[in-house]
This record gives structure tokens, C-alpha cells and sequence, in this order.
């Protein structure tokens, strides 16, 4: 029967097998046993119930809590020639009743809902002619009050099987690993010796960086210019912080987009819209933006601002590199992040208890922006996994070529100038006061008086930069939260201005270009982009971008070889083949001639 399936994964998605753990799923949900399958974002889980619903008799019921996702979803089986459909609110009264005709007329192999739909009388009366042999439960942790999106409705589903004439076989799907929350879906879907699979939670593709006390504005202006046409998000920690950087961005002609939830409906679908369809490469958003977003070509997600969680951080930085392309998740770590964390749990309503959890998964983020061994290692161990390797060789703790080098002087040069500027002005002043500026203001001021006037001037006012941003994110420095922010001095710095504490700094280098664009690569995303036009779809769901740098390598010229393509199936085949191998010919041509 495996191999059935396999056939029928080259032949529909062009797939060459199964990755780790679907194999074993298919097998569990055709035996007729059921399951809970847990597996990272960009893991495959759909593929654990879509294959399935092609070789068993009935329609498979998906439920999935989100609008977004579903139409992503049955518009990605339509557009590789599998039959599916979706209901939920979107609809009118008398197309959901078409699409309930349709699915018991077995033109459907999968039908997605929404939870809520199961407790209308009318949609389960539709149903009744049917034969459900497959109910998969998607972002199954929606069921449990320990998950991050407790749904109520969830709680439901066990009675809505109760009710079928035949019970299904159940497999609920989820990313979320916590003892507590599998428990809670293995209980209250009353799965019935339910075959556990889990697969490991690294995401071999992504590099995780922290860049500490760098200027954020500058770090990200030069990394969007060198990663100019790919995708990437950049999540800040609030909404005026969102409006700025997407201002910022804007004013440097990069082309960006804005999410947040103080912006209406409309503008929020658009620019949702405008980043999936790649009309933007950027998009700046907070903590809103991405439930339900399955955009599998996102090349970066920066974090402006360290989140409140490591869940939190996971979550939103595994947006990153669905594809399995290789991406990049950056952290921008300021000592002031923290703050902001703390005041948002301290404003909040939590009971005392949960305030006091919330402090401790903050306290475990900090320590991630602070450690000093691998990155990867240090997020696997949090959600629960034993790693032996120490070395991962794609973190920016593992891959760190550059010195440490010793800045105490440096440091008590600024330190003592804060002190001796009475710890009344800001960063730009303190830097014109040590370069001995001839400023009005320092002037007016008298600050060309003080002993640490033009102490540093042989040095750059970038570098000094860099210094005062990196004092603050260490904690030698605290950055008063007013309009106009002030530096202060903090119990650190005392130690340095004495001479009993050493200070070091690593400063991180920008590597170029997350994705090594050629000229063909790019021809074939304009393709993509054209028939993303014309049927109205993203273009990830047409191609994703492994497709399109495999066609890039391979450049295939016949049927056959686009066979060979990952994620070429038939139907595509039929669909773009020639279009495709147009391009490729032409493109070769035109090399050869250039060379000749
Ligand atoms: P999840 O729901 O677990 O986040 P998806 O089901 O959306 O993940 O799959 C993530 C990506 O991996 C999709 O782009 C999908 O097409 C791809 N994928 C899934 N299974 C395979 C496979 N066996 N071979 C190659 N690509 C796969
Ligand atoms: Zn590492």
C-alpha cells in the first residue's frame, strides 16, 4: 500500500518519498488505527491526511481553524488535480448547500471545515449521506487551554463523532509538543489507542542568529538591500514600532508592506495579500501577523525586538524556509526588549501565578539572546529534546569567526563621559561630546568644559555607535523610555569605571544574499509570476521556489526531465511544461550565444 502512495506522491506533488514520519502516518491512518501526529512547522503534516484521502474509499473531513489556511490549501489540491473544497463562513447559504450536493456526490476527496461548522444542524444533516472515513484534525493544540490558541469550539468535535453513524479514523496534527497538550488532544478527542508519531523539532534549513546591540535600523536597511527580492518579515513588539520601520523602510524606496491589528480589515487583507502574491518583498508586522500564513518562500524573518517566548520566538521565526530552501532567522537583541516584555506582563491581567510562568519563559528568551554555545541546541533542549552535537554549524554562535575584542578602555572612556554629562543627554550628544564637536548645543551647554570633550575623536562616529549600542544591550548602559531617551548609568558600569570588569564585544558581519539568485532563477519567478496573475493565486502555491532553483540547475528540456523536478507533478506538467521548457531553452540559447 506504501508504495501506492508513494506513486501517488510523484504523480500528484512530484515528491520523490515520504519525509520522516509520514511514511509511518500514512501506514497508522490506512491500518484504520488512530493517531496524533506532532511535527514541526514546514514538518508535512498536511501530506499525513492528503494522501491517505486519495486511496480511501469516503471523503476525508479536515478541520482547520483558519479561513486563510483552508482556501491556501484546497487551492494548492485543485491546482495539482486533486478534487477539494472548503466550507466555512465565507460562503453564502446556498453555496455551502452546493458544495454539501457536490460532496455527497463523492466529487470531493477532501472536504475542509471550519470547528464551529460542526455544531450547525444543517451542515451535519448534509453530511448524512455521506461516508467520512477520514477526520483529520489540524492545529489539533487548539483543544487544549495550555496551547496558545485555545479554541473552544474544538471541544465539540469528540461529540460531533459521537454522532456519525460510522466513526472515522481520527488524526489530529499539531506543532505543539508539550506533555500537557497531547495529553489534553489524546483525552478529549477520545482518540482511541491513538499511534503517537513525532518527529525531531530542528529545522535543519534555518540559520539562527542573535545580533546583539547593533543599530537596528542600519543592521536591517543593509540586509533587505542585499537580500533585495526575496521575501522576509520583520516582527517588531508593538504597533507604533511596526509603523515606524515600515516608514523607515518606505522612505529607502525598499518596497514594504504593513500588519498589525490597530489597522482595518481592509488594509490588513491587502497587505497580507500584497506579500503573498510577492507585490512586496517585506513585510513589517507585529506579533498578528502569521497565524494561518503558510507561505512557504519566506528567505528571512528578522525579530526588530526579542519576543516574549521561546514558543513565541519559534513559532514566529519557523515562518521562515517552509520550502526547505535555506533562510535565516535573526534576532536583534537590546537590553530595552526586556523591559518591554516585563511591562507587558506586568500591565496585563493575568493572576499572580501565570505572571509569575510568563517572567520565567521571559527569562529563558533573555538567556537565549545571552548564551554563549549553539543556538540550535539551546532551543531543542527547551522543547524537551536531548541533542549531543555541541556544534550545529549553522547558528551565529557556531559559525562565529570573529575576535573577541577587549573595548574596556573604550568603555570607561564612555562610561566616565555619561558620568561627567551628569547623565542628562542622549546617545548623538554624548557621541558629539567624545568626538569634540563644535555643535551649538554642546556649546551652549558648555560641554566642550568636560575632561572627556574630544576624547575619541579619532574615531568613527559609526564605531562609536556601536560601542554606546552595545554598552546598552550589555547592561552598562540603561536607555531612559522618554521621548527623548537619556543614558544613565547602571550597577555594571561602576565596575568597569573602576577597572575590576573587562569588557568585550564580537561584532557580527552581514552575509550576503540568503539565496544566491541567478538570472534564470529569476526569469522563472517572473513566470510564476505571470500565471500568478492570471489565476489569481500566489505564486507559492503555483511553484514553490525549490521547484524553481531545481529547474534552474537541471535545466530540463523535455517531459521526462521535468519529471525529475521536485514538485513537478502531472498536472503542472500538462499546465506549464512547455512554458517552462521555453524558458529554459531560450535562456540557454541565449547563454551559448554570449559565450560563443
Ligand atoms: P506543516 O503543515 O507541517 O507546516 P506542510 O504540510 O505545509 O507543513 O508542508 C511544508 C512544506 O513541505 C510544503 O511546501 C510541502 O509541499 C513540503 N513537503 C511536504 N512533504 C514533502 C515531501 N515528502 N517531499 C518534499 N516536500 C514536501
Ligand atoms: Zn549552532
Amino acid at each position: 500500500m506504501l508504495d501506492k502512495c508513494t506513486m501517488l506522491l510523484k504523480k500528484y506533488y512530484g515528491y520523490d518519498g515520504f519525509r520522516e514520519g509520514q511514511g509511518t502516518a500514512v501506514e497508522t491512518v490506512l491500518s484504520g488505527r488512530d493517531s496524533l501526529i506532532i511535527m514541526p512547522t514546514g514538518g508535512g503534516k498536511s501530506l499525513c491526511y492528503q494522501i491517505p484521502a486519495l486511496v480511501q474509499d469516503g471523503i476525508t473531513l479536515v478541520i482547520s481553524p483558519l479561513i486563510a489556511l483552508m482556501k491556501d490549501q484546497v487551492d494548492f489540491l485543485n491546482g495539482i488535480g486533486i478534487n477539494a473544497a472548503f466550507i466555512n463562513s465565507t460562503l453564502t447559504g446556498p453555496e455551502i448547500e452546493e458544495r454539501l450536493i457536490m460532496a455527497s456526490r463523492g466529487e470531493y476527496r477532501l472536504l475542509y471545515v471550519s470547528p464551529e461548522r460542526l455544531e450547525s444542524a444543517s451542515f451535519c444533516m448534509g453530511l448524512e449521506g455521506m461516508t467520512i472515513s477520514i477526520l483529520a484534525v489540524d492545529e489539533a493544540h487548539c483543544i487544549s487551554q495550555w496551547g496558545h490558541d485555545f479554541r473552544p469550539s474544538y471541544r465539540q468535535i469528540s461529540s460531533f463523532i459521537t454522532r456519525l453513524k460510522k466513526r472515522p479514523v481520527v488524526m489530529a496534527l499539531t506543532a505543539t509538543a508539550t506533555e500537557q497538550v497531547r495529553e489534553d488532544i489524546v483525552n478529549l478527542l477520545e482518540l482511541t489507542d491513538a499511534n503517537t508519531i513525532m518527529t525531531g523539532f530542528d529545522r535543519h534549513n534555518l540559520k539562527f542568529s542573535v545580533i546583539n546591540g547593533a543599530d537596528k535600523r542600519d543592521f536591517i536597511k543593509r540586509y533587505v538591500k542585499e537580500n533585495s527580492g526575496s521575501s522576509g518579515i520583520i516582527y517588531t513588539a508593538t504597533r507604533k514600532e511596526a509603523e515606524s520601520i515600515y516608514k523607515f523602510l518606505k522612505e529607502n524606496r525598499f518596497k514594504a508592506g504593513l500588519y498589525h491589528a490597530g489597522l482595518g480589515d481592509d488594509e490588513r487583507s491587502a497587505s497580507q495579500d500584497d506579500f503573498l502574491y510577492d507585490n512586496v518583498d517585506i513585510i513589517v508586522a507585529t506579533n498578528a501577523f502569521g497565524m494561518g500564513i503558510d507561505k512557504s518562500n519566506v528567505r528571512y524573518v528578522i525579530h526588530h525586538n526579542m519576543p516574549k517566548s521561546m514558543e513565541a520566538y519559534y513559532q514566529e521565526a519557523g515562518r521562515a524556509g517552509r520550502d526547505g530552501e535555506y533562510s535565516e532567522c535573526i534576532l536583534l537583541f537590546n537590553a530595552g526588549d526586556v523591559q518591554t516584555q516585563k511591562y507587558f506582563i506586568d500591565e496585563s491581567n493575568l493572576s499572580p501565578e501565570r505572571k509569575s510562568m510568563e517572567y520565567q519563559k521571559l527569562q529563558k528568551m533573555v538567556d537565549y539572546c545571552h548564551t554563549s554555545s549553539c543556538l540550535r541546541k539551546y532551543i531543542l533542549e527547551y522543547f524537551g529534546e536531548t541533542v549531543q552535537e555541541k556544534n550545529c554549524g549553522n547558528c551565529s554562535v557556531c559559525c562565529d569567526v570573529s575576535e573577541r575584542q577587549d573595548i574596556t578602555l573604550e568603555a570607561q572612556k564612555i562610561l566616565s563621559c555619561v558620568y561627567r554629562a551628569a547623565e542628562r543627554y542622549g546617545k548623538n550628544m554624548i557621541i558629539d561630546i567624545l568626538k569634540g564637536s563644535k555643535n551649538k548645543k554642546v556649546l551652549d551647554n558648555e560641554l566642550n568644559m568636560l575632561s572627556t570633550y574630544g576624547i575619541m575623536s579619532s574615531i568613527e562616529r559609526d564605531v562609536l555607535n556601536l560601542l554606546v549600542n552595545k554598552l546598552s544591550a550589555d547592561g552598562y548602559l540603561r536607555v531612559t523610555e522618554e521621548t527623548f531617551p537619556v543614558l544613565k548609568l547602571t550597577s555594571r558600569s561602576l565596575g568597569v569605571l573602576k577597572g575590576n570588569e573587562k569588557v568585550f564585544m564580537k561584532i557580527e558581519k552581514i552575509k550576503k544574499n540568503v539565496s544566491v539568485d541567478d538570472d534564470l532563477f529569476n526569469l522563472l519567478k517572473g513566470l510564476r509570476k505571470e500565471i500568478s496573475i492570471r489565476e489569481k493565486l500566489p505564486p507559492y502555491i503555483i511553484f514553490h521556489d525549490t521547484t524553481l532553483r531545481e529547474i534552474a540547475s537541471k535545466l530540463p528540456c523535455s517531459r521526462d526531465d521535468l519529471k525529475k523536478v521536485k514538485g513537478f507533478g502531472e498536472k503542472k506538467i500538462d499546465l506549464y511544461g512547455s512554458l517552462v521548457i521555453d524558458i529554459v531553452q531560450k535562456f540557454v540559447k541565449d547563454k551559448n550565444a554570449i559565450s560563443n
